[in-house]
């Protein structure tokens, strides 16, 4: 952490622009938080790299029979500690959304998806996040089912 301040240092001229950055790193380590999760059994267990305040509530057809509350990082942020040989996948619609699921106790814990840049974004269900209190979290309400 010791470079951090020095930049800081430096207000004006070439190294502004490292000044600028060095801020984004330094907030960025400052609220970033490791989040474990799991399914029921325990079989699916993975961590998160992120800061969860608001989550999203979906009405489509799916977020709502599974009582979804969402937060979303990109895939590397994200860490599947074990349990993949325990995934199921279901995919619905334009299919581009894979949505894994415990084949023993049912619990989906997270979803992922690939944009054309090849990017990887999770959709983690934050109910599946023991350590979190979801009564502290903003939840937006995102109209999937007339989406
Ligand atoms: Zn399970």
């Amino acid at each position: 952490m010791k470079p951090v301040p020095n930049l800081l240092q430096k207000a004006t001229g070439p190294d502004a622009h490292a000044r600028v950055w060095a801020s984004v790193y330094v907030r960025l380590m400052h609220t970033m938080k490791t989040y474990n999760g799991s399914c029921h059994c325990g079989a699916v267990t993975f961590s998160l790299e992120s800061e969860i305040e608001k989550v999203i509530e979906c009405n489509c057809s799916h977020c709502a029979r599974k009582g979804f509350l969402l937060h979303f990082v990109p895939g590397t942020q994200f860490t599947l500690l074990s349990g993949e040989e325990n995934l199921t996948e279901y995919r619905f619609n334009k299919m581009h959304i894979a949505h894994l699921f415990c084949k023993t106790c049912g619990v989906q814990c997270f979803g992922k998806a690939t944009n054309q840049e090849g990017v990887e974004t999770v959709a983690v269900n934050v109910r599946t996040l023991p350590d979190l209190d979801i009564s502290a979290l903003t939840i937006e309400h995102f109209d999937g089912k007339n989406y």
